[in-house]
């Protein structure tokens, strides 16, 4: 059996993704989705339901993405239906102000300490790039520092060696990013103190922000090393720059508080989406309230939204925080460090070299025998092991992250059936990287 090889019935999937390309590049409103990098048919899905996702042949999968990171409570969660049609059947959307705009940003006001107010936007993209001009109108500044591996969307100036589907895809940046668009962005590997302070040194009196994820997600998981952000915050304070943490992965997923909840390390200025949106397009930036002042209405820097706020986005974002319990957030760590157990059990009695990285309830693997702290060691990775892993898992019923540079989303609905069902995979899936030979799919 060849890792391309597949019992599971795709019919369906294969020519949805014909049709769709046909209308869609590549067949897809988002690259990582086409399967580029793991080869095979994306597959179409149809429904989700706690811990499972169903596609278009009636194939069903455990769900170890959650859609990116929003569905930590799994799929179709009553609670959050339940706000969303309520929401639904009372307008769409208004274009005025409305009272559960408030009740979210308290609620994220209410988890995050250093951040006094928010405002909503509709995706983590936004999010990055209102934030980064904001800490520029603040500063008066033009220089943005950016970690190598991180992804904070696809903001222009923030797409130079950047994470995510631009690391799947082996792109240094992108066409159509102008020079100068790029020329204001200071590109340091990611854990390195001495290449931060050495930026500072060489552009005294330009840098306006240093933005970071606050744990890096999107080259795998790789966790900043102890002190790391410390050293981030004091550099930017002793410098007179503001620190942009990017939690749109992390925030209200890796604890109530998100990364800041584990470290405590306050930033200037935060992003945030994915879990709060509860699967909507919602997202938000936001931090200190003399910073947030600057932006119009009551200051300067302009950034506005027609549907920021959205009634129906902001129920189900809302609903999803509440319903995010303690209990919650110790499922995701219990289930994130079963998972990082069954990796490393499978892949060491197969005879492969791994590592299992943990950034909080973030899990990934990587073929290599070294730490990862960095984008040049997750690069570095024996890559090439990862599509027939991948592949072993999908036709198994096991759905993952479909890029070697991708975390593994845990949701608090996976149960004992589940982890059985990638326990049965998983050894099929070590065997298969084991095999695996460099040059091939
Ligand atoms: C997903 C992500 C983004 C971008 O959010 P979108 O909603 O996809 O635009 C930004 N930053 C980080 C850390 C992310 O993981």
């Amino acid at each position: 059996m060849t890792a391309r090889s597949t019992t599971a019935e795709t019919t369906r999937s294969q020519a949805l993704f014909e049709r769709a390309a046909t209308v869609t590049p590549g067949g897809v409103n988002s690259p990582v989705r086409a399967f580029h990098s793991v080869g095979g048919t994306p597959r179409f899905m149809v429904r989700g339901a706690g811990s499972h996702l169903w596609d278009a042949d009636g194939n069903r999968y455990v769900d170890l993405v959650s859609s990116w990171g929003p569905m930590i409570l799994g799929h179709a969660h009553p609670e959050v239906v339940d706000a969303v049609r309520s929401a639904a059947v009372h307008g769409l959307s208004f274009g005025t102000p409305t009272e559960g705009e408030i009740e979210l940003a308290e609620e994220i006001v209410g988890r995050v300490a250093p951040v006094e107010q928010v405002r909503l936007v509709n995706s983590g993209t936004e999010a990055t790039m209102s934030a980064v001009r904001l800490a520029r109108g603040f500063t008066e500044r033009r220089k943005v520092v950016k970690f190598a591996g991180c992804y904070h969307g696809h903001v222009d100036a923030l797409l130079a060696q950047a994470g995510s589907g631009v690391a799947t895809l082996g792109l240094p940046t992108s066409p159509g990013v102008t020079g100068a668009q790029a020329a204001d962005t200071l590109v340091l590997p990611y854990n390195d103190v001495d290449a931060v302070r050495a930026a500072f040194a060489a552009n005294p009196g330009e840098i306006a922000c240093v933005i970071t994820e606050a744990a890096a997600g999107n080259m795998g998981a790789v966790a900043p090393r102890p002190g790391f952000n410390a050293a981030l915050r004091d550099l930017c304070r002793e410098n007179g720059a503001l620190l942009v943490v990017d939690e749109v992965m992390t925030g209200f997923r890796v604890s109530r508080a998100g990364w800041f909840g584990l470290e405590g390390v306050a930033g200037d200025l935060y992003t945030f989406g994915k879990v709060m949106s509860g699967g909507l397009p919602a997202a938000a930036f936001g931090g200190r309230a003399d910073v947030m002042s600057k932006l119009a209405p009551v200051g300067p820097v302009y950034q506005a939204g027609t549907l920021s706020g959205n009634p129906v986005a902001v129920a189900s974002g809302l609903a999803t925080l509440r319903a995010a319990t303690d209990d919650v957030y110790a499922a995701l760590d219990r289930n994130a460090a079963r998972l990082g157990e069954l990796f490393t059990g499978a892949l060491s009695q197969a005879g492969v070299e791994h590592r299992v990285q943990f950034a909080g309830n973030l899990v990934s693997v990587f073929f290599t025998a070294d730490e990862v702290v960095d984008y040049a060691g997750a690069r570095a990775a024996q890559t090439w092991r990862f599509p027939p892993f991948f592949h072993a898992l999908l036709e198994r019923g096991v759905y993952a992250p479909p890029s070697a540079f991708e975390a593994w989303f845990v949701n608090a609905a996976l149960s004992d059936d589940d982890f059985q069902v990638v326990a049965d995979a998983l050894p099929h899936a070590a065997a298969a990287a084991a095999a695996a030979q460099e040059g091939t799919k």
